[in-house]
């Protein structure tokens, strides 16, 4: 049985993290998106920076209406 490099117990299946190479198992990140929980969790945190830098923007351009 192959094992995930996440939690390290012997699972049925595994899946490749797209970023880091790791092994999870479908409870250690996501499936679909192929990303391990620790990738997920980056991708979320640079996600909702963006935002705030999206509204960072916002702000500077009403200021100069
Ligand atoms: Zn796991
Ligand atoms: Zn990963």
């Amino acid at each position: 049985m192959p094992k995930c490099e996440i939690c390290g117990k012997n699972v049925k299946e595994v899946f490749k993290c797209k970023e880091c190479g790791a092994k999870f198992c479908k409870n250690d990140g996501n499936v679909d998106a192929l990303l391990c929980r620790y990738c997920e969790e980056e991708m979320q945190e640079m996600i909702r920076e963006e935002r705030e830098v999206m509204d960072d923007i916002q702000e500077i351009e009403q200021e100069t209406d």
